[in-house]
């Protein structure tokens, strides 16, 4: 018997116990994850969800019947605490609860914990995180009460921007607090910052670039052995920014305990191969917790860890195809979204070494696109409230093709007619 052990019940996790079955493999298979609710999509959490528009039902990914008829055991609310492989590759893991499951194959899918802001006044009651649905279902009344009217949002990344555009069309005060010089700097070019930076400000949110925290502030008194509630957040300036409710979005931490445990190689994530392999050659880990060679064709090389449910499923291929013994590699053209509120980006592509960027339409529209180039070529696309042009970019991407830079600033072209496979793709 060689079954599979799956940690890490998400994403990434339930495609790959997914595939093995589309395969035609017919051994044992468990997936276990620590969170008491059934796998569900994370994206909904900041937008939808917090808004108060959806149910449990409406971010699962999968019915219990699926995971029955396809003879997936499912164990939630339990967490792997230790895991360990003999030197023939069979090996055994202990749950919280108790369980010993045996296996011969295993895969962590374990994700990602919101990081802590390592600051004082984070324990103060109002101030919340947001990764898990436990998180969100916290959050959403929260938001909603009557009596919480400032809301502080530290960080100006997708989570906390998303967040902000829920809590602004609640018609909450908020304010965004982020540390660099301009929002979302880590993923997109100038121009898309400016744009946010924009669009929020228009939608009445105030932002502060470069804003240095000192600590989180708020109430003295002792409530239910915790402390007080949250009355603001304090600059290092001195000036303090009411807050009823405050968001931390600061980023993720990958889960790395158990692949630490089994002596694997880590480095800002689990390091996996192409394949998804880690560094035994026999775990194979996919999605947020891993650090891979770029999968990009058009990438410029070294590892990243993306974090996006695109790339969680299509590594959980591979490494699902390397559990199979088959000969894998993971190529493929990255995308993303993020939906703040009646604001939809959507990203194909990884701009990382772009040397040109082309502004496609008027950005005050909201209704454009930054398409980036390497040596002449598009390598990526930050694309608002277009979907018909980020697909004709990630077409273009998929294949190989490039659109004039010339070209791509006439919005007169639709981009879809502009793009150009060069002949050693189409010979
Ligand atoms: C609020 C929010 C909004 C997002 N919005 C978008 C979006 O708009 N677009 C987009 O592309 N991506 C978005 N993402 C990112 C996307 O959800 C993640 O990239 C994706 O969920 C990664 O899937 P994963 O399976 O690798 O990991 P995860 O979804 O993190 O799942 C890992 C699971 O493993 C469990 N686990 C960890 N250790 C153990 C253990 N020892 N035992 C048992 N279980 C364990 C964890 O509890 C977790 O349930 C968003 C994420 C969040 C939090």
């Amino acid at each position: 018997m060689n079954a599979t052990l799956i940690v890490g019940a998400c994403q990434a996790g339930v495609q790959i116990a997914s595939i093995l079955r589309e395969r035609g493999d017919t051994e044992p298979i468990y997936l276990v994850g620590e969170e008491a609710h059934r796998p569900y999509q994370r994206p909904p959490l900041s937008k939808g969800w917090i808004k108060g528009e959806l149910q449990p039902d409406d971010v699962i990914l999968r019915s219990r019947e699926w995971f029955a008829e396809r003879d997936i055991e499912l164990i939630t609310g339990d967490r792997v605490v230790t895991v360990r492989r003999d030197a023939d590759g069979m090996g055994t893991a202990m749950t919280e609860g108790g369980r010993e499951i045996a296996f011969g194959r295993l895969a962590l899918t374990t994700g990602a914990a919101a990081r802590r802001l390592p600051l004082v006044g984070t324990d103060y009651h109002g101030v919340h995180y947001l990764r898990d649905a436990d998180q969100a279902i916290t959050l959403q009344p929260a938001l909603a009460e009557d009596r919480v009217q400032n809301i502080v949002v530290i960080g100006g990344g997708f989570i906390g921007l998303e967040t902000a555009a829920v809590a602004r069309g609640l018609g909450k005060n908020v304010t965004v607090l982020e540390a660099a010089p301009r929002l979302v700097g880590r993923v997109v070019a100038q121009e898309t910052s400016d744009f946010y930076l924009a669009a929020h400000r228009r939608r009445g949110t105030q932002v502060v670039l470069d804003g240095r925290i000192a600590r989180i502030v708020g109430g003295d008194a002792i409530v239910q052995g915790s402390l007080g509630s949250v009355t603001g957040v304090e600059l290092e300036d001195g000036t303090v920014i009411p807050a009823d409710l405050v968001l931390i979005g600061i980023g993720v931490v990958p889960r790395t305990e158990l692949a630490l445990q089994l002596g694997l190689d880590v480095a800002g994530g689990i390091l996996v191969d192409a394949a998804a392999r880690a560094s035994d050659g026999r775990t194979v880990a996919a999605g947020d917790c891993t650090m891979m060679p770029n999968p990009y064709p058009q990438g410029v090389g070294g590892r990243i860890r993306l974090e996006s449910v695109n790339n969680a499923l299509e590594q959980a291929k591979v490494a699902a195809a390397s559990l199979l013994g088959e000969d894998a590699e993971y190529r493929s053209v990255p995308w993303f979204w993020s939906d703040q509120g009646d604001l939809k980006l959507q990203i194909a592509g990884l701009s990382t070494g772009y040397d040109q960027v082309v502004v496609r339409g008027e950005p005050d529209s909201e209704k454009f696109a930054v398409l980036y180039y390497r040596a002449g070529s598009l390598i990526a696309a930050d694309v608002v409230n277009h979907p018909a042009e980020f697909l004709a970019v990630k077409s273009a991407l998929t294949k190989g093709g490039t659109i004039p830079p010339e070209v791509a600033a006439d919005v007169t072209i639709p981009l879809k007619s502009a793009v150009v496979i060069p002949e050693a793709v189409t010979a």
